[in-house]
């Protein structure tokens, strides 16, 4: 089992040590891991490993049965052996990318929910454009402003993000129904990691987030697009203030 340490809300350490449990040419696993692995519409941490003897580094990074699987490309000597201690680092420039593209879909999402009654079908982050599926949903252009203006607004209010876990029990009370797909969480999952915005939003999620929507940046909307009946798709990219 690999513990995953960046959560509940250790979302902001990028460089740290941990130990080698198994290891090939092709992966590392530890004993506990900050990197991301692809899950939740967010694709996986990139960054480095390197020991005594020896770099890699990490192409992708994923969950199998309980452990984190770094996909690695050696970069100098051999693999590790097992009880070596790695020092690791994320690509944070790029891990921030992700982190506030996934708050910002968080709002959008939101925002939606709020003025449409559409609840988010699914979600891909990516660094560098996001999108989210929305139903049932049918926007036009006017629809597709009065979202990002209300995000941009509530995006300029700086309100905290708190990570926390939270009972099952207590989440499952708590969230607005459009705001979580709980059904696809197992029952064993307890207690939830939330993302709460203060006094706007609450789900259960397990994604990278920012600490304060300021950090986001501005919301562009650039493409919506009809999946389907009554699916509605807007992408989006974000710019620095
Ligand atoms: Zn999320």
């Amino acid at each position: 089992m690999t513990e995953l340490r960046y959560l509940p809300d250790a979302d902001e350490v990028t460089d740290f040590r941990a130990t080698v449990t198994e290891a090939t040419n092709e992966y590392v696993l530890l004993d506990g891991t900050y990197f991301y692995p692809e899950g939740g519409g967010q694709p996986g941490d990139r960054g480095t490993l390197s020991w005594d003897g020896g770099s890699a580094e990490v192409t992708g990074v994923r969950k199998d049965h309980g452990d984190v699987r770094h996909s690695i490309e050696l970069t100098d000597g051999e693999p590790p052996a097992e009880g070596t201690v790695i020092e690791a680092r994320i690509d944070g420039g790029r891990r921030d990318r992700l982190s506030r593209m996934h708050t910002a879909q968080h709002v959008v999402s939101r925002v939606v929910l709020d003025r449409y009654g559409a609840s988010t079908a699914g979600n891909q982050v990516g660094p560098e454009r996001s999108r989210i599926d929305f139903e049932p949903a049918s926007f036009d252009a006017s629809d597709l402003e009065a979202i990002e203006d209300i995000a941009n607004e509530t995006i300029e209010r700086d309100l905290a993000v708190k990570k926390e876990n939270r009972p099952r029990a207590t989440v499952e009370s708590n969230v607005d129904e459009g705001r979580a797909l709980l059904d696809l969480i197992p029952d064993s999952v307890d207690p939830l990691r939330v993302v709460e915005i203060e006094g706007f939003d609450m789900c259960p999620c397990g994604g990278t987030h920012v600490s304060r929507l300021g950090e986001i940046g501005r919301i562009e909307i650039v493409d919506r697009s009809s999946k389907g009946n009554e699916t509605e798709r807007l992408e989006f990219e974000l710019w620095d203030r």
